[in-house]
């Protein structure tokens, strides 16, 4: 049943209801999106797909990332209630649709889009390989390796350091805030996709990992694209410690399988990496399939 309508049928008896009652609806018709300020002007907002984040400034609002289109119509609904400026720039982390899909929801309002130059080759061929470009909005600007602007009292420097999730992942530093959205380069504690058909290497997203903990410090505060059930999206450099470590544990789990002489189907019947014990969300068999792929394949 739609919420609308289902709330138009249900008002009409609500009066008849006890308080506890009516408590336990209206928390049923709260927000289904969530918002947590991580400063006075940077958020985070969460509903459906890769956690947005966003900047508020006298300059205009920037937006990371965007979900599917009704959770960014959600997103740009509470920053118009937020601020009166224009939305100036959408950065997509890399090309995912649970990360691109809401940025048609932004044509017509943002100056620009950006993302890795990666990142908008695979975004443009998957549309139309699922002859979905009619619902794209695609980056106008790309970068190489690094990109940075100021905006307001802010810098905010994307930086691109190799395969890893996809071919075209970046870092997206709010340098001022010091607050870096990695996307999907950090699953906290969840199973990844590897997304193996758009470039991604398990090796390399290890030194990928690696070179974000040499650059930034032990202040940094991370958003990441997702997380496993009971587990934050946002943390320090102990989750890309943890993530790059259980990266490791499924290559080095996958090898050791290999040698001993199992087949692809065995090894993918595995329910626990060892040393990922924290991993415990479904879709284990993705990068298992991935790890055995990647060593596998000249
Ligand atoms: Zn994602
Ligand atoms: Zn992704």
């Amino acid at each position: 049943m739609q919420r609308r309508t289902f709330i138009q049928n249900t008002v009409l008896t609500f009066g008849a209801l006890t308080l506890a009652q009516k408590n336990l609806l209206s928390s049923f018709f709260e927000d289904p999106w969530k918002i947590t300020m991580l400063t006075n002007d940077i958020g985070i907002f969460e509903e459906k797909g890769g956690t947005i984040a966003f900047m508020l400034s006298k300059k205009g609002i920037v937006v990371v990332d965007s979900q599917f289109p009704d959770q960014s119509r959600h997103l740009i609904d509470e920053l118009k209630k937020k601020s009166e400026k224009p939305f100036k720039l959408l950065i997509n982390t890399h090309h995912h649709f649970d990360h691109t899909a809401g940025n048609i929801s932004f044509k017509g309002i943002v100056d620009h889009v950006l993302a890795h130059e990666n990142s908008l080759k695979n975004q443009k061929n998957v549309a139309i390989t699922n002859k979905t470009e009619d619902k794209q909005l695609y980056p106008d600007q790309t970068f190489t390796e690094t990109w940075c602007q100021k905006v307001g009292k802010e810098t905010i420097c994307l930086s691109y350091y190799g395969s890893a999730h996809t071919n075209g992942d970046s870092y997206v530093h709010f340098q001022h805030a010091n607050i870096v959205h990695c996307g999907d380069l950090v699953f906290n504690r969840r199973h990844p996709y590897v997304d193996r058909s758009a470039g991604a290497n398990m090796k390399s997203w290890m030194q990928v990992l690696d070179k974000a903990l040499n650059k930034f410090d032990r202040e940094t505060k991370y958003v990441f694209g997702h997380a496993g059930t009971g587990y934050e999206v946002t943390g320090k450099a102990d989750e890309l410690n943890k993530f790059r470590d259980y990266l490791g544990n499924v290559l080095k789990f996958v090898e050791g399988e290999i040698k001993a002489g199992k087949t692809k189907d065995e090894i993918l019947k595995a329910t626990l990496i060892p040393g990922g014990e924290e991993w415990k969300t479904d879709g284990i068999q993705r990068p298992l399939t991935a790890a055995y792929e990647e060593l596998t394949t000249k």
